[in-house]
């Protein structure tokens, strides 16, 4: 059973999406306030949902600042749900870090199975962090080998040397590959809350990062910058 929270000012849709995941056997909370919601996702005392649902519109704060917020301090993934169907739409939620969306009318059955899909990999990858936490399995994707036991990263079968910090980067990029990461939430996560540093530390790790994984043409590419946003890691860059 997986925790998730729905954010969704309009009562109809917010029932139906509600009865829907409940039915799937989830523990749903359900909030039509964006004001409330952001307290509620951003603050430390309610619990980590696996799954966040997320309305564009609504009143108070809108979903995009919502999701902007909350990824500061989370990574949990974000079904953004939207009226509208333009590009533009689209594009700006999943710039600030949803994971996914789904175009309003969306049928209950299309709900489940994308909300079904992305709570399946959350527990994929926490299973993953757990093998990789027992030192079983090095963290692989094509020409780089990331061993979080050892801290060794090879390029190639070439051994690369990073700093603390730079492994710790690349480590918690490479593991959650198409998750975006804000500069501010690198910053805390990596430099800690009293660290009285600037975005600037984030950009200079990973231009050193690229440097170094320069070995391999593809590596430098896979850490991709968002615009006003932060970072993410991508399986297979685009060819320049
Ligand atoms: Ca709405």
């Amino acid at each position: 059973m997986a925790h998730v929270v729905v954010v969704e000012d309009e009562y109809e849709i917010a029932r139906i999406v509600t009865e829907a995941l409940r039915e799937e056997g989830h523990d749903v909370e359900t909030l039509s306030d964006g004001q409330v919601a952001l307290a509620r996702l951003t603050g430390d005392s309610a619990p980590d949902p696996d799954l966040i649902v997320l309305d564009l519109m609504l009143p108070g704060v809108d979903g995009l600042e919502i999701c902007r917020q909350v990824r500061q301090v989370r990574i949990t993934p974000i079904l953004m749900l939207t009226a509208k169907s333009t590009e533009l739409d689209r594009v700006l939620g999943l710039e600030l870090g949803a994971d996914d969306y789904l175009t309003k009318p969306f049928s209950v059955r299309e709900l489940q199975a994308r909300a079904g899909a992305m709570l399946r990999r959350v527990e994929m990858m926490r299973a993953h962090s757990r093998v990789e936490e027992a030192g079983e399995t090095p963290l692989v994707h094509g020409a780089l080998e990331i061993n979080s036991v050892s801290r060794a990263v090879y390029v190639n079968g070439a051994s690369v040397s990073l700093t603390a910090r730079e492994f710790d980067l690349l480590y918690l990029l490479a593991s959650n590959p198409e998750r975006a990461f804000s500069r501010d939430y690198l910053l805390d996560r990596l430099w800690g809350d009293d660290f009285a540093g600037f975005d600037r530390t984030v950009d200079t790790h990973i231009l050193r990062l690229r440097r170094k994984l320069a070995l391999d043409e593809t590596l430098p590419g896979r850490i991709v910058t968002l615009w006003g946003v932060g970072y993410k890691y991508v399986e297979d860059p685009d060819p320049e």
